[in-house]
């Protein structure tokens, strides 16, 4: 039977707007060219053969024009083959959110951090420690299996001490992780040298995580290189499927197949060709299908290979 794209009912926009929450939400207006974005989510794709999780999300970040929970999220990615998710929270309030949406929704895994912005902004006003503080506590949930995320962000953050406050806290997550054994999950924006220098830096004076995820990876095949060198994860996300976007896909291709994972990263980064649209866990097979095209795989087998890997990364849902 063919498939007939049709938004999921959950996500498919009401006559009168909701009122606004006050809660975090994406621009609707699009980051590059200033324009407004069209808020309609977009079709379901195509199932996909082989069940995967959607290994970053933020499903407290509102977009569009509905208010989505998280049960009616996942009950949209579950028709599509996407059976889990990792719900990230990237501050104090984000991470509360994400430790009750792990407790009400089982097939959700949590990752709770305080994001290098953010990181840079509290250092800023003397309030750092209180918040990693809080994260820290909060990481002990049995059901949250990543910091993150944590890293750099030399794009939003350009100033010197700004930097410098970043590098710090990227350091007391990572000591984080590797003491409650969690993955970690990296955001590198325009900060792939020092990314890898402070990693290599920590590696050697105490040693990583178990398991290093560069969320929304977003290298070359130089960097590329240095992950597989290193066993660290690749997680791609809809730029792969961007047309721009060819060195990412030449790292792609050389990124061995048992360092793949896959995310959204939604609302934000939605897949070709509904780029600019609100993104949810419901679209991912539209990054698994373009990953296996770019690779050459077989959407099956690439799709059980990304499976083993984020089981082995996450562990049990
Ligand atoms: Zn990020
Ligand atoms: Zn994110």
């Amino acid at each position: 039977m063919a498939h007939e794209p049709q938004t999921p009912l959950a996500y498919r926009a009401p006559a009168q707007q909701p009122d606004d929450d006050g809660g975090p939400r994406r621009d609707a207006h699009d980051e590059k060219s200033g324009r407004k974005r069209r808020l309609e989510y977009p079709p379901a794709p195509e199932p996909l053969p082989v069940p995967v999780m959607d290994n970053h999300t933020h499903l407290d970040f509102r977009d569009g024009l509905v208010r989505v929970d998280v049960h009616q999220a996942m009950d949209a990615a579950e028709a599509v083959g996407v059976t889990g998710a990792v719900q990230v929270g990237c501050d104090v309030a984000s991470a509360r959110f994400t430790i009750a949406a792990i407790e009400a929704e089982p097939r959700l895994l949590g990752a709770v951090a305080l994001h290098p912005n953010d990181a840079a902004r509290l250092t800023e006003r003397g309030e750092f420690e209180d918040a990693f503080a809080q994260i820290a506590e909060l990481a002990r949930h049995p059901r949250v299996r990543a910091v993150g995320e944590t890293g750099l962000d030399y794009f939003r953050t350009q100033d010197e001490a700004g930097h410098a406050a970043q590098q710090e806290s990227f350091r007391r997550h990572i000591r984080l992780a590797r003491e409650l054994g969690t993955a970690l999950q990296i955001h590198d924006r325009d900060a792939h040298d020092d990314v890898v220098r402070i990693l290599l830096e920590e590696a050697a004076d105490g040693g990583l995580p178990p398991h290093v995820v560069f969320h929304c990876f977003s290298g070359g095949p130089d960097l590329a290189r240095t992950c597989a060198e290193h066993g660290w994860h690749m997680s791609f996300a809809g730029p792969v499927t961007f047309k721009a976007n060819d060195e990412l896909r030449e790292a792609l291709r050389i990124a061995p197949a048992e360092l793949l994972l896959v995310e959204t990263d939604a609302p934000f980064l939605t897949p070709h060709p509904h780029r600019g649209r609100p993104n949810a866990p419901y679209l991912i097979p539209l990054t698994l299908r373009g990953m296996a095209e770019t690779r050459g795989d077989d959407v099956a087998a690439l799709a059980r290979a990304v499976s083993e890997n984020t089981a082995r990364v996450y562990g049990a849902f």
